[in-house]
């Protein structure tokens, strides 16, 4: 096996560009796994971590770009207050030991339907970079899951980098496993409040064949808020507008039975989860320290 290592994008684009079939690792944390129990036998690998630009986050015109090789634990550290539903979801990956290895482009090349950085995401209206020798371009995150593990990169692109805008509302990420920590998600949801364009944005993960956003649930309840002007007046939710939700966010999912929970139970937990994300998320979105944002 050819072990490249690049030390420019260049060089990676042209590695890649030269070997389709190479596989890039980063982290490495679900590449070895892979490996070590022969799922993949790639002819070549393509180590992504002598890139400096990879490994760096900066912000353009209220835009952070983040490096696909920033790792979680750097995430939850420099840009936690920026991007907390992002930030949340990396605090629930793995362990540690994991989060310092484990990046979002990662996450995103592995394309799993339960990796927990998708529901975030989704909600926050990101946009994933990918460059070739040919350019780049830009796929907005709801297009970028094509199927279990595939995503809409091509053989001879790299994934660049995440483009997230920093929210104007709150965020909300909540994941249900089998234990509390050290867990693959059984289902996983994200929320984001946008009050500067009164939208409502999900992210639902490990509940069908790719992470996905529930849109049917967002316009209800984007709609429900503003009939209400709640936008404007901050007031409590009124009664039962948190199940209605939950219910809708659940509609959303296709899920299937297997070693890790049942199709039953995916789709209660996921409305248990929208609600009570709801919740907390209004709650933020009425302290008064919030007040004036929008
Ligand atoms: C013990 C353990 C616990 C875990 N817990 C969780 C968890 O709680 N939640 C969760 O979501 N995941 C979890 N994972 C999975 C894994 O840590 C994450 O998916 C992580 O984000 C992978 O990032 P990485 O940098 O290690 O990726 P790598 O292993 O290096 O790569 C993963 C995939 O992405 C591709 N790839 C990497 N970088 C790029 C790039 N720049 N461009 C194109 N393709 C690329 C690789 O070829 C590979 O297919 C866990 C793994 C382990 C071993």
């Amino acid at each position: 096996m050819e072990f490249l290592r690049p030390a420019s994008m260049a060089e990676a684009l042209a590695a890649k560009a030269e070997y389709p079939g190479a596989l890039p690792i980063t982290g490495g944390t679900d590449v070895m796994v892979e490996m070590n129990f022969d799922r993949q036998r790639p002819t070549a690998l393509i180590d992504l971590t002598g890139i400096p630009e990879l490994a760096q986050w900066d912000t353009d015109d209220g835009r952070v770009r983040i490096g696909a090789a920033v790792t979680y634990s750097r995430i939850i550290g420099e840009l936690g207050d920026r991007l907390p539903g992002l930030a949340m979801a990396a605090r629930t990956i793995g362990s540690p030991q994991i989060r310092n290895r484990g990046t979002v482009g990662g996450n995103l090349g592995a394309a799993s339907p339960a990796g927990d950085s998708h529901p975030a995401l989704l909600a926050a209206d990101a946009t994933i970079e990918l460059q070739s020798e040919q350019g780049s371009r830009m796929v907005a995150a709801e297009k970028f899951y094509l199927g279990v593990k595939r995503n809409a990169a091509r053989s001879d692109e790299l994934i660049s980098a995440i483009h997230l805008t920093p929210p104007s509302g709150p965020q909300q990420f909540s994941k249900i496993g089998t234990r509390n920590a050290m867990v693959i998600s059984v289902a996983a949801f994200g929320l984001a409040l946008h009050p500067d364009r009164k939208e409502v944005r999900t992210g639902v993960g490990s509940v069908a064949p790719t992470p996905r956003r529930a849109y049917e649930a967002e316009t209800f309840l984007a709609a429900a808020l503003d009939e209400a002007g709640l936008w404007e007046s901050r007031d409590a939710l009124p009664d039962g507008l948190g199940d209605e939700f939950g219910r809708r966010v659940s509609a959303a999912a296709s899920p299937i039975d297997d070693v890790r929970g049942t199709a039953a139970y995916r789709l209660h937990s996921l409305a248990v989860m929208a609600r009570r994300a709801l919740t907390w998320a209004w709650t933020d979105y009425r302290r008064p320290s919030d007040a004036g944002k929008d």
